[in-house]
């Protein structure tokens, strides 16, 4: 009796979206249509752009050109359409319902990439953004994504240096001169390793792979080489 009242008065909607929807789902058919993980063998090893048909498999000029720090780069979705919306409803609204789903249904490339030994790091945000959010994505995102392959993470050991301004209120050549010292590792909570573990750095959303590119210099210069794991990544126009 109340479970019917409590539909009446607040019938379920679509977790992205906010369309109605059955009582037994969390999206709507359109949403949960939307959300396809991209095809990781056509995309660039290095930057997860995807890669021209002719280049298939391969590097693509730009890495080759001028390789990022990062050993490896993979983004699960192109950051568009319902996979932005429940990225900014997670962000924005602190809804994780959306997330859970976009890491269910990539769960296999999850399991497939990320290997029990390895370790997680997210991206560290400035210190004051996340005081004044209480929030701290990439962790949260670390965290789900370690539940799902058993491997471990660590936020304590790369951090951030100083309070930068918002990048996003940057110029392209401003962001990389911030970058560039924008990351410290703190040797405290430096983990130990198996030999053939990869360190992932995770972020939530690649744009110019700029942030992970600097991380992961950060870590090459202490002889640690990494990879780059992002939940959604920004494509180029008509990519
Ligand atoms: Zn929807
Ligand atoms: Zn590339």
């Amino acid at each position: 009796m109340w479970s019917s009242l409590r539909h009446l008065l607040f019938p379920p909607a679509c977790c992205i979206c906010q369309q109605p929807i059955a009582h037994d789902a969390t999206l709507c058919r359109r949403c949960s249509q939307a959300i396809t993980p991209l095809p990781q063998p056509r995309l660039c090893p290095r930057c997860a752009l995807p890669l021209p048909e002719g280049a298939l498999p391969g590097t693509c000029g730009s890495c080759l050109n001028d390789p990022p720090a990062h050993r490896r780069a993979v983004a699960l979705y192109a950051y568009k359409e319902a996979v932005r919306d429940a990225i900014l409803q997670w962000k924005l609204g602190g809804d994780e319902r959306a997330i859970d789903w976009l890491l269910t249904v990539a769960g296999d490339t999850l399991r497939q990439t990320i290997q029990p030994h390895d370790l997680l790091i997210p991206i560290p945000m400035p210190l004051a953004r996340m005081r004044r959010t209480g929030q701290h994505h990439a962790a949260n995102l670390c965290r789900m994504i370690a539940a799902i392959t058993g491997c471990r993470w660590e936020w304590r050991w790369l951090r951030r240096t100083g309070n930068q301004p918002r990048q996003s209120s940057l110029s392209h050549k401003e962001r990389r001169n911030n970058l560039r010292r924008a990351f410290t590792l703190d040797t405290d909570h430096q983990p130990t390793l198996a030999g053939d573990a990869t360190i992932w750095l995770v972020d939530d959303i690649m744009t110019t792979g700029a942030t992970l590119h600097f991380a992961a210099r950060t870590l090459a210069r202490q002889h640690h080489a990494s990879a780059a794991l992002a939940l959604a990544r920004t494509l180029r126009k008509g990519g």
